[in-house]
Formats: structure tokens, sequence, C-alpha cells
């Protein structure tokens, strides 16, 4: 008895598959505060940034273009990197006060 569908062990593995590619890729999701569209970005320094459109993302954007994307989303994804939200591959790790004592 055989079928199409995917049993549960194969889904879950098929789903771990997922997940490690987009840890590898390091693709991480970030909304785009202007339209709220969800793209995948990868920070690979803080000069260089790796961006995924999806076509609903691209198509939910008004000011998306496929040349500069959209402006409010380079915004989102600077004020995720501020907020630690998104890792920057290459960063080097932040030099911290720490107080006397
Ligand atoms: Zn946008």
């Amino acid at each position: 008895m055989t079928g199409p569908a995917l049993g549960p062990d194969e889904l879950a593995a098929a789903t771990a598959a997922d997940r490690r590619a987009q840890l590898e890729g390091g693709l991480s999701d970030v909304d785009c505060r202007g339209c709220g569209g969800r793209v995948g970005v990868k920070k690979n320094s803080l000069a260089h940034t790796s961006i995924q459109w999806t076509a609903d993302a691209a198509r939910r954007c008004p000011l998306y273009t496929a040349r500069d994307g959209c402006p409010e989303l380079r915004r989102s994804i600077e004020l995720a990197v501020a907020e630690d939200r998104l890792a920057v591959a290459s960063a080097e790790p932040a030099p911290r006060l720490v107080p006397g004592g």
C-alpha cells in the first residue's frame, strides 16, 4: 500500500531538512515595516546584505523595485540589526563597556 502522501517520519525529515537549509543559508525573516511583506535576509557584513524577495512580498510592497528593493525594508533591516534581531555574519563582537569594580 503506497501513496503519494508523506508519512510522519518523512514529513519530519523534510521539515528538518528545510530548517537546516534555512540555517545554513543564514536567511532570517524580516518584515518590512512599510508594507508588511516578509523577505529572507542575510547580513554578510555590515555593508553587504542579501535579500531574498518572495513573489508575495514584492507584490505587496508599493515601493518595491527590482533594482532597489524597498527603502522601508532597508530601514527595517537596519533596525533589526541595531536591535540584535538580525545577526551579521562577519561582525566583530561589539566591544562592551564593563563597569569597573
Ligand atoms: Zn516594503
